[in-house]
């Protein structure tokens, strides 16, 4: 089967921009937040499961996800996000082996989220972990020139309640270094290689 790689990062660090060169490449991308926002809306059985832990009012009566009520549920609940999270988690794991098994002539697939534990942890599947990582105020301003409806201080914000780039570094086997020194398609094109010839 091929390798799975995650690549994560902060909010803004570049995730999605590291993964499209990859996609030039011809390797297919797993973008898992986006991925598991459309099991919630669409997976018959974490639809019923969501149901029965926060109640009818999850889904309006066609049947939508009603996200910003269920933000507001679990947004001084921790434990019920835990909950939450308990079963979509492996809802998107399992989504995640189907989708590599669709992709077997591929030397490696990628998964890319904001949130990944390190390879091997927590019986994660992930061979390896690429941490994309690119500095605080660079970050603010690329994303606020994305979505400028984004205040300065809504972005620290998120910042603050995501891992620290300290943490997310010590999980990482690979850095990519998305500054505006460093030039990215080389060293996509160095971590293909490794990844293609299983030099890891
Ligand atoms: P999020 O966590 O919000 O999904 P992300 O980590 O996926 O963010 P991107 O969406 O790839 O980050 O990048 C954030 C913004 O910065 C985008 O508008 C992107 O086009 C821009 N950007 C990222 N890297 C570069 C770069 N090297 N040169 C120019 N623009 C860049």
């Amino acid at each position: 089967r091929p390798l799975l790689i995650g690549m994560t990062g902060g909010i803004g660090a570049g995730k999605t921009t590291v993964c499209r060169i990859f996609e030039a490449f011809n390797i297919p991308v797993y973008y898992a937040d986006d991925q598991a926002r459309w099991l919630v809306d669409h997976d018959v059985i974490l639809k019923a499961d969501i149901t029965r832990l926060l109640g009818a009012e999850a889904y309006d009566a066609r049947g939508r996800y009603n996200r910003s009520w269920v933000a507001a549920q679990v947004f001084s609940q921790v434990d019920l996000l835990r909950q939450l999270n308990a079963l979509i988690h492996p809802r998107v794991y399992a989504d995640t082996q189907r989708w590599v098994s669709e992709h077997l002539d591929k030397p490696y697939v990628i998964k890319e989220a904001a949130l990944l534990r390190a390879a091997g942890e927590d019986g994660n599947s992930l061979d390896k972990l690429i941490v994309v990582q690119s500095p605080l105020d660079l970050r603010i301003r690329r994303i606020h020139q994305r979505d400028p409806h984004r205040s300065e201080e809504e972005i620290k914000n998120i910042i603050s309640r995501q891992i620290s780039d300290e943490e997310r570094i010590q999980m990482a086997d690979y850095v990519i270094y998305n500054n505006e020194t460093q030039l990215l398609i080389p060293q996509v094109v160095q971590l293909h290689e490794r990844f293609c010839n299983r030099v890891l």
